[in-house]
């Protein structure tokens, strides 16, 4: 390979680790001004409460419409955003765009009890981040009981004390948090049972392990008690099969979020998915016509 090309910086170069390295570049330049030029898309997962099938709320998930890559999952950039000091720009992009979204769909007719956001541990650390959620909620007109901020283990535990003391701050916008991805990460029970959360999120790899390990159902089992005994609701990621939300509907699971109830989606496609969709709690039921 190095022959045919002649005599080029390239050469000292592993060919795998130069186009690493070059592809990460292009990457960051063009991850830079990605929001600016509008590349930035949310797709909205549904949540779906296990007893009444109705829509629980949905979780607020970032792509990058690349121009010439297409579609690039987070997976792929929220990473690099993180490294490179971008994740605060996207990350004010997403809170904005899902509170304005929130009301949009109410103004055609479709009330999502709730929207879910990550944060990534920049977004905690910057000291304009609690001004940005105020401003987003404010600008909205968003309740800020309708807003969800998901926070991972590794996020908690990098400043425990400062990340107890600024999600004590937003609880006073009135916005509920989350714990993503919970049982993945090394938590301390003892700091997370300090923290205003309201929900657990139990990872999609003990879901994957329903039907298949009993030690991964038995986990399930173990999440699910210890959110009841913090007075914390459970929600169960990465739901696939029919049998994984029965398990957990035996479980005592409160909400289910996978590709068996719904991908994440446009948020066109998730107005006509749920607008007027049948299954609602019983008690928002219209009576028979
Ligand atoms: P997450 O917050 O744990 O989101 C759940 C991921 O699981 C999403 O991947 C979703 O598409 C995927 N998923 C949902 N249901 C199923 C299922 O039934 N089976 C399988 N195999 N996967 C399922 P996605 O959208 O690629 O996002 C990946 C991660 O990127 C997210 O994990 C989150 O950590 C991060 N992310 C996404 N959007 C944002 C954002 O706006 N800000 C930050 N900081 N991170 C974000
Ligand atoms: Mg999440
Ligand atoms: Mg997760
Ligand atoms: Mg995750």
């Amino acid at each position: 390979e190095a022959k045919t090309k002649g005599r080029n910086a390239y050469q000292f170069f592993e060919p795998g680790l130069a186009a690493g390295v070059l592809e990460r570049l292009m990457m960051e330049t063009a991850l830079r001004g990605a929001a600016g030029r509008g590349e930035l898309r949310l797709h909205f997962q549904p949540q779906i409460d296990l007893r009444s099938g109705a829509l629980a709320g949905v979780e607020a998930l970032v792509r990058w419409q690349h121009p010439q890559l297409g579609l690039v999952s987070p997976a792929q950039f929220i990473p690099l955003a993180e490294e490179v000091g971008l994740i605060s720009e996207i990350g004010d992009w997403v809170l904005q765009q899902a509170c304005a979204q929130m009301v949009a769909w109410e103004a055609q007719g479709l009330r999502v009890p709730r929207i879910a956001v990550n944060l990534s541990v920049q977004q905690i650390e910057d000291p304009q981040h609690m001004a940005r959620v105020a401003q987003a909620l404010a600008h909205s007109g968003l309740a800020g009981a309708r807003l969800e901020l998901e926070v991972t283990e590794s996020l908690i535990m990098r400043q425990p004390e400062q990340a107890q003391r600024h999600l004590q701050e937003l609880l006073s916008l009135g916005v509920e948090f989350a714990i993503d991805d919970f049982g993945t990460g090394h938590s301390s029970l003892a700091y997370l049972r300090r923290l205003p959360l309201h929900r657990l999120k139990i990872d999609q790899s003990f879901v994957r392990d329903i039907g298949e390990d009993s030690g991964g159902e038995a986990i399930v089992h173990a999440v699910i008690a210890l959110a009841r005994a913090l007075g914390l609701h459970t929600v169960a990621e990465g739901v696939e099969q029919p049998h994984q939300a029965e398990f957990l509907r035996q479980a005592g699971c409160d909400t289910v979020q996978g590709y068996h109830f719904g991908r994440p989606m446009p948020a066109a496609q998730l107005l006509e998915r749920w607008l007027d969709a049948p299954a609602r709690a019983p008690s928002d039921a219209a009576p028979a016509a």
